[in-house]
């Protein structure tokens, strides 16, 4: 349970490694957003300025062919109110000298004050002699002051917009209007003024606007005259405003939008271009952009992943050799010193060391309490538990070995007579005898009590017995209390030779031993085979 909890929290590479990457990807598109608003601005900034010095400039144009419009209507005004006398043959040869040479106006006419017309020019049209009761036409020659109309529909069936100048007598008699139109939808003066070709490639366009928010002039010719008063743009300007704006036109299409108003007339120009176009322009930009930064941005993640995992190594080798350590598992040398190095990041060098002064100072403790646990207090010998260990060890690598049992004897009257703590006086001299007889590669261990065992390895019976005889004559002849003599007896087994368990061994050699007792003590006996 607690094992699967562990495996499912985060590694620290992994960890390290998503947060860079996180980072890395998250500045990517702080900087991709950032530089796609600033560009947005300033293309949005550049296309609305740009639309508005074209609307300005077509204004000033318009406004100045206004007023030579305006201009010539008066002179020919004045021309006509200073000849009272011209037939109607000279009038109309006056007009068509004012239509062909200014090429202002698609036609001229004279209209009397009851609305017959008197002349017009050019005679195609048609409408000589007739008389204009009703409508516009009528509306502007009962005003008898000069005006400019809103576009309609005028006594020709054009759609047109009419320009007028009245005339007078010396006498202040009314002598009707000097008129000249402007065939919206036919090839006129705005248009050869401003340029057919109104569309530009990145879709960009201008209009006209007139009185009552009408089209004068549009590059689709089906919306000329209309109105477009729903554009927000156009209501400004027909409030007299000029300026520039994102807007959305009638036609629901968002526009960069310039508009410029012209006051001596009312009318405005109005030049755009799509928003679309800014924007395709954009996503080319950010695709630029993108191809320009991808390979730095993915070396810099490339680097700092490298970074980052060489920066968690060392947490997560120490982590994982504490976590072996935690579960009692064995960790060998040359893996520890693999681990344990030192390291160019100051808190993992810290640690690396501070986890290695503990790995040592563990073992110490360890390798003490394993002493401790294996050794005899009185005697300082080796105890039971590790003979056992060294036993299960030799008889594993089926190794040849001689066993010797051997035992005090009457240790109880020793104890008797000369009290316990010479009792272990006696038990101290007697391991450390025995240590001086045998040789180094041979171990002897308290047993428990009174009796000792000793184990020679690659030594046979023989070889063994003589040992024990040894043994039997030094711990004799050395009074182990002063001026009493202490005997051992001594019973040996030979490993594989006696038997092939550990408990058969022993038993055999006990027996022996018991012998030895058994027949007058302070001798050796040898198994029997
Ligand atoms: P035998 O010749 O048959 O071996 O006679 P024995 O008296 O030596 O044998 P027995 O087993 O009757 O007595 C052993 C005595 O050893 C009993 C116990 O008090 C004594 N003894 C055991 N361990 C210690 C020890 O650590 N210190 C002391 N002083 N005496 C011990
Ligand atoms: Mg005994
Ligand atoms: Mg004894």
């Amino acid at each position: 349970m607690k094992r699967s909890l562990r495996n499912h929290k985060m590694n620290l590479s992994t960890l390290l490694t998503l947060l860079v990457t996180a980072s890395v990807i998250l500045t990517l598109l702080i900087h991709t957003y950032s530089s796609y608003h600033s560009n947005k601005k300033s293309l949005v900034n550049t296309y609305l300025s740009l639309n508005y010095s074209k609307a300005e400039k077509m204004s000033d144009s318009v406004e100045s062919l206004f007023n030579s419009m305006r201009t010539s209507l008066e002179s020919t005004a004045t021309f006509l109110e200073k000849n009272e006398k011209m037939s109607d043959r000279e009038i109309f040869d006056q007009l068509e000298l004012l239509r062909n040479s200014s090429g202002y106006f698609n036609s001229l006419s004279w209209v009397d004050e009851k609305g017959v017309v008197k002349a017009i020019s050019p005679v195609s049209i048609g409408l000589k002699g007739q008389q204009i009761t009703s409508g516009i036409t009528k509306d502007v020659l009962d005003a008898k002051q000069p005006v400019v109309t809103a576009p309609y529909i005028g006594p020709s069936n054009r759609l047109i917009v009419l320009m007028n100048q009245p005339l007078y007598e010396k006498d202040g008699t009314y002598r009707g209007m000097i008129g000249g139109t402007i065939y919206l939808q036919e090839h006129n003066v705005l248009n050869q003024i401003l340029g057919n070709d109104a569309i530009e490639e990145n879709g960009s366009y201008y209009f006209v606007i007139g009185p009552g928010g009408r089209r004068l002039f549009h590059p689709e010719s089906h919306l000329i005259g209309k109105s477009a008063y729903e554009n927000p743009v156009v209501k400004k300007l027909m409030q007299g405003k000029s300026g520039m704006e994102l807007v959305t036109n009638t036609q629901k299409i968002p526009m960069l939008s310039a508009y410029s108003y012209i006051p001596s007339v009312g009318w405005g120009i109005i030049q755009q271009t799509p928003y679309s176009f800014v924007h395709d322009l954009l996503i080319d930009q950010l695709q630029q952009l993108l191809m320009n930064v991808l390979l730095p941005f993915l070396l810099l993640l490339l680097f700092s992943i490298f970074i980052a995992r060489r920066l968690a190594a060392p947490f997560i080798q120490l982590a994982d050799l504490v976590s072996h350590l935690a579960q009692g598992k064995a960790i060998s040398q040359t893996l520890r010193e693999s681990l344990i190095k030192p390291h160019w990041n100051r808190e993992a060098d810290l640690l690396t060391k501070s986890v290695s002064i503990a790995f040592e100072t563990l073992e110490r403790n360890h390798r003490q309490l394993t002493e401790n646990a294996t050794t005899d207090s009185l005697t300082g010998l080796p105890n039971r538990r590790r003979m056992e260990e060294v036993l299960k060890d030799w008889s594993d690598e089926k190794r040849l070995f001689s066993l010797i049992i051997f035992d005090i004897d009457h240790f109880k009257s020793i104890n008797d007579t000369y009290g316990h703590r010479a009792g272990d006086e006696t038990l101290k001299k007697l391991a450390d005898t025995v240590q001086t007889v045998v040789r180094k590669n041979d171990y002897c261990f308290r047993y428990g009590g009174e009796e000792f065992v000793l184990l020679l390895p690659d030594t046979d019976i023989t070889g063994a017995s003589k040992v024990a005889e040894k043994i039997r004559g030094q711990v004799e002849k050395i009074n182990l209390i002063p001026g009493k003599t202490i005997t051992v007896s001594l019973g040996l087994s030979e490993f594989p030779l006696h038997a092939h368990s550990l408990s058969e061994l022993f038993d055999i050699a006990d027996k022996a031993l018991y012998q030895s007792k058994t027949t007058g003590r302070n001798r050796v006996t040898v198994a029997s085979t």
